[in-house]
């Protein structure tokens, strides 16, 4: 069997760069669903941390939106999600914010100055981001955290890709892997971050910085979708 085209949506006339705008409707949509979002992310967190995650997440992302509202809309994909990673580092006092931060600002990094960019290039600009998740909190699949749910994301888009996928839909089954992944993180005793100190009683809750990666890699699925 040949190998499939990479991106087999360019040679039928769909549109399927993803551009500045699209990046935008991203952190938009991600703002407005986090928060709607806010408190049950926060009541996860109440269960085994310190009930913040939803004000965290609403804080950051809303920041982010009135950011982006001052930048004067000639601004490259990358340096818009760089300006993101950065607010978000900048107002965000909890893990998350730190932690979204470089991932942001890492995937603008790898997209650099180019004004579109395939499903591709989207997914190594996301597994940079998830590798600085990973390089700052050392978690890995399993100890209960975002990545659970960010790293089959990832993981499932690159496959999706390769395998000649659209970049919507291969969005979609990333979406459909990290939303697993968060299920994943219940029956886990939390081995990195805040979580951690309860041991065994962090056993049997849903993780809220998995359940806020689902939401964010939704409105990235969305975003893309909407372009198509
Ligand atoms: P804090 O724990 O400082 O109150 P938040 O409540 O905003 O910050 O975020 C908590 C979430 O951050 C957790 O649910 C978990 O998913 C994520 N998290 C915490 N520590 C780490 C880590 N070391 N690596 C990856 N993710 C982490
Ligand atoms: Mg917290």
């Amino acid at each position: 069997m040949g190998r499939p085209r990479a991106y087999p949506g360019a040679s039928v006339g769909h549109v399927t760069g993803v551009d500045a705008a699209t990046v935008r409707r991203w952190l938009e949509g991600s703002a407005a669903a986090l928060h709607e979002q806010r408190d049950y992310l926060t009541q996860l967190d109440a269960a085994i941390g310190d009930a913040d995650h939803g004000t965290n997440m609403d804080r950051g992302f809303s920041s982010v939106v009135a950011k982006l509202a001052e930048l004067d809309g000639t601004e490259a994909p990358g340096r818009i999600l760089v300006t993101a990673g950065s607010t978000l580092v900048s107002t965000v006092g909890g893990a998350s914010g730190p932690l979204w931060g470089t991932a942001l600002r890492r995937a603008g990094r790898v997209l650099g100055d180019g004004a579109t960019f395939e499903g591709p290039a989207l997914a190594t600009a996301l597994e940079a981001a998830l590798d600085g998740v990973v390089e700052l909190g050392a978690a890995q699949p399993g100890d209960k955290t975002m990545v659970d749910a960010f790293e089959p994301a990832v993981r499932t888009l690159k496959q999706e890709l390769d395998a000649g996928k659209p970049t919507a839909e291969a969005l979609a089954s990333a979406h459909a892997a990290a939303e697993e992944g968060m299920q994943s993180t219940v029956p886990l005793q939390a081995t990195k971050g805040r979580a951690s100190y309860l041991g065994e009683r962090s056993i049997g809750h849903q993780d809220p910085g998995a359940t806020s990666t689902v939401v964010i890699l939704r409105a990235l699925e969305l975003a893309v979708a909407a372009d198509q």
